[in-house]
Parts: C-alpha cells; structure tokens; sequence
C-alpha cells in the first residue's frame, strides 16, 4: 500500500512537472501607439484587474525603446516579433515607394491571394509575404511540428497579419463593412465560427449607442479640456462628448467602429471566441494567440495624447483587459498562460500645443517638402531629378540624371546641402553614409536599423525634435525621438517573477527572449540580448 501511494505521489508530481514546463497559451497584446506614460499618468484612474493587475503581478521594463526609424506600426509588430529591425526583416514603413519596384507598396499587400469574405476584394488581397524575417510565432510553429495552433487578430491588417508570421493557421482583420476578414493565405473559405461572429454584428450596438465619457468630465483632469485647438474632428463633427456614433455610421459605414474604444471591445470579443472555438490553451501544445488592439492609434493621430478622448479610451481599454484576463483564468487557468504586452510605437506631442507654450517646433506638410525638392531641382539643374520624396526618404531619378550627364554624387550631395538650409531638418544621409554606419552617431544608427538600401531612397533625412509631418491638429510618429520609442513592455503569467525595471532596453529583445522562455529556436533575424530578468536564474 504504501508503495502504492508512493506511485500515486510521484504521478501528480510527474503531472504537474509537464504542465507547467510549457505555457499552454501565449497572449501577445500590441497596444497601437500606447506611450509608456499613460500606465503612469492614468493610473489613478484604472481598475485594480487591468493594467495594475499585470503591472503589480507580472514584470515591468519602464524603460523599454524602439531603436530605429521610421517608428510606425507596420515596422512596429514586425520588429516586436521578429527581434529584429527593418534593416533585416523588410517592412521599412507601412506603405513606401519602392525603390528597386519603382512603384508605391504596402506592407501585406499581396496580390496572389483573394479575400474570404464578399465585398472586400482589396481589404483581403493581403499575407506576410514581404516580411523578410521569421517570428516567434513561426519558430513556435517549427518546433511544434506545426501543432501549436498560431492565430492573429486586429482591427488593422498589419497588425493581424505580421505578428502570425508566414505559418499561421489564421490572421483576421476588420474590414469597414462590419466584418472580419482574412485571405485565401490561410485557408480556402472564412471558419465557421468567425462567419457566426460577423453574423452578430457586434459593432452596431456601440455605434447606435454612441460614445460618452466612462467617468465624470471633472475626473479627467490628466488631460486637457474638452474641444481644445489641438484636436481634430472626428468625421467632421467638433471634438467634443459624446459623439452620435449612430449617425456617422449611417453617413459612412461600419469602418467608424475603429475611431471609437469599441473597436477594442469587438477585438477582444473575437479573442474570447477564438480561444473557445479554436480550443487554444486546451491542450499541453503551446499555442500563441497575437492581439492588435489598433483604436488606440486611431484615437489618437485625431486627438492627441492629451485629449479626454484617448485618456477615455485607456480607462476603457483597462477594463476591456481586465474582462479578458478574467476569462483567460477561467478557460486556461491562471499560471498556465503567459502575457506580454507593448505597443508598435508611441506618439509625439502636438507641435502647436508646444508652439504656443514657446517651444519652436512646427508641423511640416509632406506635400510641402515634396514641392520645395521639385522647385530646388529645376532651379539648380534645370530638370526635376526627384523621383519621389517618401517620409523621410529623398529618391532620386538616376536616369534622369545619367541623361544630363550629371555626376550622382554631387547631385546627392546639393540636395542635401538644400535640406540643410531647412529649419526642420536634423540630419541627411546618403545611401553610403547608412550603410558605412559605425553605431557611434546615435541618429545614424536609428537610421541604419531601419534601412533597406533596394527599398529605400537615395537619401534619408530625420526632423529636428518635437517637428511632425503631420496636420496642425490630433498627433502621429514615426521618428527616433523619446517621445516615439519609449512603449510599455509588461510580462505576466506562466513563470513571469514579479518586478519592475529602469534599466534601457530595446523592442528586439522580446521575441528572443520568448524563444528562450518557451525553450524554442530563435527567430531568424535576431540578434538582440535577452531580458534577463524574467528568465530563470
Ligand atoms: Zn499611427
């Protein structure tokens, strides 16, 4: 008897051993454009199961960066999965001219595929193909035998489909018919259960509803007042509470859904569903689940980091995880899943708003620049040598030049002298200047990470600080500043000691530090120190 006992003993501990060598879901959560200063400046405000829940339980880098530009979202999801940057995996921005193609492309653009769903033929022409890079969630799928079931889901397609990587069972995306979509990438037809989900039409409840502050105005006092001169309008209507969601849906469409938190909400309702339907975190495979949650970014480019709208929307999105976190407790068990949490890029301020407190920033318009690049050309050479001016990126037109028999040296370097004479420029590089990088110049080396010398331009120039190409109002990123690199990176769940760190880190530490907490190949491209501190000692 006591042998058999003994057995019995050594079963259970057997048992619990194998569960928890290995999560059985990993949850990656891309919060579009989420500064790490909103988990400071909103905390007061949010709800002890939310943000605090994974701030308090799991582990915190404060100071965790991008470190290369152009900081958008495309760029953004790849580099967080990837461990690497554009320079290696390809996706520069989220849609650039082309260099060698001679043509503009979008990051998922691809057009040997077809979508699932009718009435979105272009939304659905989408796949990983130009990401050049594997994810983590590839190498999951590699070291499963492809029995890890891998899915991604946002309100953006770049966002669902980057993050799942080339092997994904699925990636889902929202599409402004109402409806989430994917492409023949994936699969012949739309599964079921997402067919029945889009059948709900969730996202009319919210619109009818409308969209009116969570909490009384008088709390919102992290933020600015209400219709201040920095924000923009939302479907032409005054910035201000609430907002008759209903109607804008009838002028436009279902596509309002992503300017308003719901967004987030319908996300999460769709997660919910996928892990129920899909049995993600059911069995003793590790499965990935990849959320985008993009309302945040939308939210924000309209009115800014410090409007009462994108305050409201983090209040909500707070309670939106919480609700998530709870319902992962009770489907996988709380230990058995790991979370991480970050976003693909912050935000600048509005430059006005710094303007008028004295600070000489501005905002430049693209079209301006462009204009100015032609008008400099033809006075100089007598021909308009540019072929496109591409955020940041100076094309030239080298045919164009070769027949003016034009030394391309010299004309690189009198475009530069004439970006020099701007007040909104910092620094201009050539191609050979990027790619001869040392590291030790700081912009430069941003600049190097994010450069692909057969897609990018010929040169590449970075804006002063607190200078956006953007409109006067609401807000947008993209550059290597604090302001755009600094995003939270929480770790929570399965194994994740409990802590906080001040110490600089850098977005392409997580995927290979996931490739070491799941005890998986690393993706591809990396080549990025691990974060030691939530690695077992
Ligand atoms: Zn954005």
């Amino acid at each position: 008897m006591k042998k058999y006992l003994h057995f019995i003993l050594l079963f259970f501990v057997a048992t619990s051993f194998a569960q928890n060598k290995q999560p059985k879901l990993v949850v990656g959560i891309v919060v579009d454009q989420m500064r790490m200063e909103y988990l400071q400046r909103f905390q007061s405000d949010f709800s002890e199961n939310g943000f605090k829940r994974l701030m308090n339980d799991g582990y915190t880098f404060h100071n965790m960066h991008y470190n290369y530009m152009p900081t958008y979202t495309a760029p953004g999801h790849a580099s967080v999965y990837t461990g690497t940057t554009p320079a290696i995996h390809g996706i520069v921005s989220n849609e650039w001219f082309h260099r060698t193609l001679k043509k503009e492309v979008y990051c998922t653009d691809d057009e040997s595929v077809s979508t699932l769903v009718s009435g979105t033929e272009k939304e659905g022409k989408m796949s990983p193909r130009n990401l050049q890079a594997t994810t983590i969630t590839d190498e999951l799928k590699l070291s499963t035998n492809f029995k890890g079931k891998v899915i991604g889901m946002s309100i953006k397609d770049r966002g669902a489909i980057l993050p799942a990587g080339h092997f994904a069972d699925w990636a889902f995306w929202y599409s402004k018919t109402g409806n989430f979509i994917s492409s023949s990438f994936y699969g012949k037809t739309l599964p079921k259960w997402v067919e029945e989900f889009n059948n709900e039409k969730q996202y009319l409840p919210y619109l009818e509803k409308g969209w009116s502050l969570l909490k009384p105005i008088e709390t919102y006092n992290e933020s600015l007042v209400d219709n201040n001169p920095y924000e923009g309008k939302l479907y032409k209507k005054e910035p201000v509470f609430p907002y008759d969601l209903k109607q804008m849906y009838e002028n436009n469409d279902a596509g309002v859904l992503r300017v308003t938190p719901f967004g987030n909400d319908v996300l999460a309702n769709l997660a919910k569903r996928a892990i129920e339907k899909e049995n993600l975190g059911k069995d003793d495979v590790t499965d990935f689940l990849a959320v985008s949650f993009s309302s945040t970014d939308y939210i924000g480019h309209t009115f800014g980091p410090r409007s009462i709208e994108i305050q409201d929307t983090y209040l909500r999105l707070d309670l939106t995880i919480a609700d998530f976190l709870n319902y992962l407790d009770k489907t996988v068990g709380k230990g058995n899943y790991l979370v991480f949490l970050t976003a693909d890029h912050a935000c600048a301020e509005n430059s006005t708003h710094l303007k008028d407190h004295k600070y000489e920033v501005d905002n430049i318009s693209y079209k301006e620049v462009s204009k100015d690049l032609i008008a400099f050309s033809n006075e100089t050479f007598g021909a308009n040598l540019l072929l496109k001016y591409d955020s940041y990126n100076v094309h030239l037109d080298k045919e164009a030049i070769k027949a003016k028999g034009l030394d391309l040296t010299k004309v690189k370097q009198s475009f530069k002298d004439f970006l020099y004479t701007k007040n909104y420029v910092k620094r201009v590089y050539t191609e050979e200047e990027i790619l001869a990088s040392s590291g030790n110049d700081q912009l430069l080396s941003f600049v190097f990470k994010g450069y692909d010398p057969t897609q990018n331009g010929d040169l590449y120039f970075v804006y002063k600080p607190g200078f956006v190409e953007y409109s006067a109002t609401g807000a947008t990123h993209g550059s290597p500043y604090a302001y755009d690199t600094n995003v939270p990176c929480i770790f929570y769940g399965w194994n994740i000691p409990k802590g906080k760190s001040h110490d600089k880190k850098v977005i392409t530490q997580i995927a290979p530090t996931l490739a070491q907490k799941l005890k998986i190949t690393l993706p591809n491209g990396t080549n990025s120190e691990v974060l030691n501190e939530i690695l077992e000692k």
